[in-house]
């Protein structure tokens, strides 16, 4: 490794409010860290030098210099966390819905993801295409100061996808842009065409609702999400499910299909589908923050309050609707946790995500946190939650060098004042993030998102 020159060390600290700088100019080594891998293991007393924005090394380095040299004594370090579902753009600030929607937004969200230490964010089949295709290009030509944005073109039968109310927002936006976020699937030989263009864009991920929404929408016919899979298939394309059943799974792992984006864990979540899932390495994202956190007062936590205006915190305070602690039915609680404890012992594949921004009130970041203390309260092992938000969300989404902290990968990292296997509620306990090896500021993150 390259010295650290004097002028160097000493622009360091100058440039410091002690922001961290691993990138072209700068190297940074961690000492005598507990590292958290992201693929199920942990090391202890470690060092991790980064350079370039990669992670150069994990081990005993001892007689390493870096410009930068911290001791991580009694901290843990791990890959920065990533949020399989969610619906960026809509949720702004203060307030919810299509007028909200455009870059800005989506970058203020992106930037809010990453003060609660998240590297990427993939954004289930709500956005325009060739904006998101857009954004997706200005930021991998720019220094990453925020999360990494992923986005699929959205399937539906015509007219149909997401619930009626945000299905409102949508079609307002497309409206708006002029740009298509749902394709309409009448046929086969629609949805083969509507991959294949999807594809052409550029597009590398495909959601499919298969729901009717309580019989307010049609479902998908399963010849034709079988022609979506195949198609996308063969032109390499991921495909993601929102389903309405445990039940509908079974013919859609056959079918091809990816991942599905909603858990539907409970009793008819069988031993003989979880061993299908898992055989498939089909994953799947439990979300059950979405259900859970809208009936507990979330306003009073001070993780959150940072992103609340006057009206959300009001909102969100105890309320008729919302308690401290909501009242959980024990026998449902029960289901859930025999579900996911099949779903582990059959090898099945967790990935987090939160379905943030989807509905108002389920906020960027700090519900991917709450989900991964769901996931611990209802059995899932730390490390289990922990590897479904890090290497197992990164595998799932192709991110190839992100995810796991392993020498060669990017230096997407968040340093916890406290070990999440002790306690999973110390992924709160945020000390500093770093993408692509830099320090974001957290706080000059938060002032943008919130303007004030
Ligand atoms: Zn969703």
């Amino acid at each position: 490794m390259k010295k650290a020159s004097p002028i160097i060390a000493f622009l360091f600290f100058f440039w410091g409010t002690g922001l961290l700088n691993a990138q072209q100019n700068g190297s940074v080594l961690f000492q005598n860290s507990h590292v958290i891998v992201g693929d199920g293991s942990e090391l202890s007393a470690v060092d991790v030098l980064i350079a370039n924005g990669v992670i150069q090394s994990v081990g005993d380095l001892d007689g390493a210099s870096a410009d930068a040299v911290i001791d991580l004594t009694g901290k843990t370090l791990m890959p920065a966390l990533i949020d399989g579902h969610a619906h960026l753009g809509y949720q702004a600030y203060d307030g919810w819905g299509a007028e909200f929607y455009g870059e800005e937004n989506l970058r203020a969200n992106l930037e809010q993801y990453a003060y609660y230490g998240f590297s990427a964010v993939f954004s289930a089949g709500s956005d325009p295409d060739l904006l998101g295709l857009n954004f997706q290009l200005q930021q991998a030509a720019t220094d990453q100061s925020y999360a990494e944005f992923l986005f699929a073109a959205g399937m539906a039968p015509p007219g149909q996808g997401p619930n009626n109310q945000f299905l409102v927002e949508t079609a307002q936006v497309e409206a708006a842009t002029g740009m298509t976020i749902l394709r309409g699937l009448g046929d086969p030989v629609q949805a083969r065409a509507q991959v294949r263009e999807a594809a052409e864009l550029g597009i590398e991920f495909i959601k499919i609702w298969v729901d009717d929404r309580g019989g307010s929408q049609l479902k998908l016919a399963p010849e034709i999400y079988r022609a979506v899979a195949e198609e996308a298939n063969a032109l390499g394309l991921r495909v993601f499910v929102h389903q309405q059943t445990a039940p509908d799974m079974v013919d859609l792992i056959d079918a091809g299909v990816h991942g599905f984006l909603h858990g539907r864990i409970g009793d008819d979540f069988s031993a003989a589908l979880a061993g299908q899932a898992a055989n498939a390495d089909v994953f799947v994202v439990p979300n059950l923050g979405l259900g859970e956190l809208r009936r507990e007062a979330i306003g009073a936590d001070a993780f959150l309050v940072p992103f609340l205006d006057e009206e959300a915190a009001g909102r969100l305070r105890v309320s008729e609707q919302r308690l401290l602690t909501p009242v959980r039915d024990a026998g449902q609680e029960q289901s859930v946790r025999d579900g996911l404890a099949r779903f582990l012992a059959a090898g099945g594949q967790l990935v987090l995500g939160t379905d943030a921004g989807a509905v108002p009130d389920h906020p960027f970041g700090y519900t991917g946190h709450r989900e991964l203390e769901i996931y611990v309260r209802l059995g899932v092992p730390p490390m289990v939650a922990l590897q479904a938000a890090t290497g197992n969300a990164a595998r799932f989404l192709g991110l190839k060098d992100q995810g796991l902290l392993r020498t060669g990968y990017q230096a997407d990292l968040l340093v916890l004042d406290g070990d999440p296997l002790q306690d999973i509620r110390n992924t709160r306990r945020i000390d500093r993030v770093l993408l692509d090896g830099r320090e974001v500021d957290r706080e000059s993150l938060r002032r943008r998102v919130t303007g004030r």
